[in-house]
């Protein structure tokens, strides 16, 4: 496999077709999984008024870019160090990101076409990698047709990512969020839904998801 995740925030890839678009939206919240003390901690921290990360997706008749940035706005309250976004459009999926405000963001987006009726979109407070363009979510698989937003924190990430490039898989982040995109891909059979599931049966942690393909 060779990674075609542009080292540049702009990039987009084709996707596979009409089967994956079937599910090409998967929200997951799955909060409550397994939690250790510094995960612990770290909600303490965040009820004290420390920042948090944001989710936002929309799938639905209306181009999906102005709508995203709209609810990634309404999130900015909680906090965040980077931002960023997938749209899936006819086959591709373009995926922007940026480190810092917002307006970083969308000056990107204004510079380029990011079509699409279907996306998902991040505000990313670090917990594994400090804050970069690459760091930012969403993070993708090798080819750049998955992409994944996740809040929270992956506990056992380290594990998988060194059987994860056991397996021939290649990094690009610090993150311990690309695990979960390298694992979709590597389960993924036609069905997207069912390729998050068999991945959150690997995930140790609490993480709320959002994933396109
Ligand atoms: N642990 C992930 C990261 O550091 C997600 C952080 C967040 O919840 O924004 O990229």
């Amino acid at each position: 496999m060779h990674c075609s995740v542009p080292k540049s925030n702009l990039g987009h890839s084709r996707g596979h077709g009409f089967i994956r678009f079937q599910f090409t939206v998967a929200i997951l919240a799955a909060y409550g999984g397994i939690r250790t003390e510094s995960e612990r901690n770290k909600k303490e921290e965040r009820k004290g008024g420390q920042p948090m990360c944001g989710i936002v997706g929309y799938i639905g008749p209306r181009e999906a870019t102005p709508i995203l940035l709209d609810g990634l706005k309404k999130l900015e309250y909680r906090g965040y160090d980077s931002a960023g976004i997938a749209v899936y459009d006819q086959g591709s999926l373009y995926v922007v990101k940026a480190k810092g405000r917002l307006q970083n963001l969308e000056k990107l987006v204004s510079r380029q076409k990011v079509p699409g009726t279907v996306g998902i979109g991040h505000t990313r407070w670090a917990t594994h990698g400090e804050p970069s363009d690459v760091n930012s979510h969403p993070q993708t698989n090798q080819s750049g047709d998955i992409a994944v937003v996740h809040n929270g924190i992956i506990e056992n990430y380290l594990y998988l990512k060194e059987w994860l490039m056991g397996k021939g898989y290649s990094f690009v982040s610090d993150t311990d969020t690309e695990v979960i995109a390298h694992l979709v891909n590597f389960y993924y059979e036609g069905d997207l839904l069912q390729a998050v599931r068999d991945t959150l049966r690997r995930l140790e942690g609490s993480y709320a998801l959002g994933v396109i393909c």
